[in-house]
């Protein structure tokens, strides 16, 4: 849950003070590059995280993987080796201190969430200031909003009160939040399937139609969400892909309704 920085947080720490564990949310560069090999062991910490950067991918995206489907460049931590695994539900326990990790895959397959009272760290899964990029095939549509309800369940259930993300402030109305995120994606569903109904288009035409506000330097990663979006309405039948689904395929509305006469 560490921003990689120029200067260690250890740094921080008094003198002496000893660092018993760090828990990683996901293996996103930015992240847990903060572990071994990249960092020097720091005082005999031991690393906990979900898995390696594969490990978490849903059925779909281990199979696009395997077919050839390549991250977008955001920063895959390839190398990251956690000394020790986190499961969902598992609790790491420091001294009085208790993490209760989440798998909330969607940004990424091994990415975990850890509840601490009524604050959850969330990761790159809500962030304070944008919403999350979803990159085939680390990145996962269905999972993403598999995961936010779950948060938002959880939120409820034991009344979190601070989601703290990686990045941006933190945020004190995790409902409403988490909701909102949750809307977002509909949204771009929706934008995506109105924009089929005007007939069969390719990744970039389809971002560029939809992402009417964004500077051309920023299309390519919301060419990622896209294809995040149309892999997932692939796998619901409700898109169809050709020849092959993945980034090159031409997407068009599935079903009889795609027919021209
Ligand atoms: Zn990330």
């Amino acid at each position: 849950m560490t921003q990689a920085t120029s200067t260690p947080f250890w740094a921080a720490l008094p003198a002496g003070a000893r660092i018993a564990a760090i828990a990683i949310t996901h293996a996103h560069l930015d992240h847990s590059a903060g572990g071994p090999p990249v960092w020097p062991a720091p005082r005999g910490a031991t690393v906990y995280a979900f898995g390696d950067a594969a490990a978490g991918r849903s059925e779909v995206m281990t199979r696009l993987a395997n077919d050839g489907l390549t991250a977008g460049g955001e920063g895959v931590d390839t190398a990251f080796a956690p000394d020790a695994l986190l499961a969902d539900g598992d609790v790491l326990r420091v001294g009085d201190v208790a993490l209760r990790a989440v798998h909330t895959p969607g940004h990424m397959g091994n990415h975990l969430s850890f509840i601490w009272g009524a604050t959850c760290f969330t990761g790159d899964l809500v962030m304070g200031w944008s919403s999350s990029l979803i990159s085939p095939p680390d990145g996962d549509a269905r999972a993403y909003r598999d995961s936010c309800t779950t948060l938002l369940s959880l939120t409820r259930s034991r009344g979190l009160m601070r989601l703290l993300p990686a990045h941006g402030a933190p945020v004190t109305d995790p409902v409403a939040r988490i909701e909102a995120l949750l809307a977002h994606r509909t949204e771009r569903e929706a934008q995506i399937l109105e924009q089929l109904t005007l007939g069969p288009c390719d990744l970039n035409a389809l971002t560029r139609a939809i992402y009417t506000d964004l500077p051309a330097q920023a299309l390519p990663y919301a060419a990622r969400n896209t294809l995040a979006h149309l892999i997932d309405l692939t796998e619901q039948k409700r898109v169809s892909a050709a020849p092959h689904l993945n980034e090159t395929a031409l997407f068009s509305i599935a079903g009889p309704c795609a027919q021209t006469f």
